[in-house]
């Protein structure tokens, strides 16, 4: 059955689902500047294959015992500060231990993004699916819950949603009996703003979280993984991500 009113929700999911991407050079705070030249385009342009949006962590910069920038995402997406096992958990802080030297490093963890993306090979209905600019998301009018996405994902970046939501950020939708995962912030980067993680985590003072274009190579993020050695989780899978990390 269909029904031709628009809610808020409704509105949320068409601009969630909005092609473009873009972002600009941001000033979060006094003296906190964060990296990236704007690339702007109008909210109402299709998400271009020209651009590939992608993070690069610098865990020299992630500090120990920090998680603003999984503050930031339950705030930013609706769910809060869940502590149950059964809470969504879009972001999760990770400790890693160099067996070698016992040296430990703090790093994110997310959806990494997948060029590739097993999540959207195994989803019988396609809700599962990748935007032209590398965004990987889940369409929850499609999503049936059967989690097989959430067994295929190598960084199990993927959560239920097991009670029904009330509350919730009209520009991110969400459903009882979906499965979500990290948008990258979808809605802000077609309003030309950083991921709400990158935005928190430069506020702290960290800066250990780089937002770009992938694909330009006169970006931050870009240069940034032309210059230093950088790494990507689980590189042995060969799902080329939009998440890398630096500083191991
Ligand atoms: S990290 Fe997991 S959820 Fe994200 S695109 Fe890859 S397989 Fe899918």
């Amino acid at each position: 059955m269909t029904d031709n009113k628009t809610t808020p929700v409704d509105e949320g999911r068409r601009r969630f689902l909005t092609a473009s991407a873009a972002m600009a050079g941001v000033a979060v705070a006094p003296g906190v500047v964060l990296y990236e030249i704007a690339h702007g385009k109008p909210a109402d342009e299709p998400a271009s294959h020209a651009v590939r949006w992608g993070m690069l962590i610098d865990t020299n910069q992630c500090q120990e015992g920090c998680d603003e920038c999984v503050k930031a995402c339950g705030e930013e997406n609706g769910f809060g500060h869940g502590t149950r096992e059964t809470d969504s958990q879009w972001i999760r802080k990770v400790e890693l231990r160099d067996m070698r030297t016992g040296r430990t490093k703090s790093l994110p963890v997310m959806c990494q993004h997948c060029a590739e993306p097993p999540c959207v090979d195994v989803c019988p209905t396609g809700a599962s699916f990748k935007r032209p600019d590398g965004i990987v998301l889940v369409d929850r009018h499609i999503c049936i819950g059967c989690r097989y996405c959430m067994m295929a994902c190598p960084y199990k970046a993927r959560s239920f949603v097991h009670e029904r939501i009330t509350d919730q950020n009209p520009d991110v939708p969400r459903g009882i009996g979906c499965v979500e995962s990290c948008t990258m912030c979808v809605h802000r980067v077609d309003r030309d703003q950083q991921p709400a993680c990158v935005e928190a985590c430069a506020r702290a003072g960290h800066g250990a979280i780089l937002f770009g274009n992938l694909n330009d190579p006169n970006s931050e993020i870009a240069k940034r993984i032309a210059q230093y050695s950088t790494m990507e989780l689980r590189a042995d899978l060969k799902l080329n991500l939009g998440v890398r990390y630096q500083g191991f």
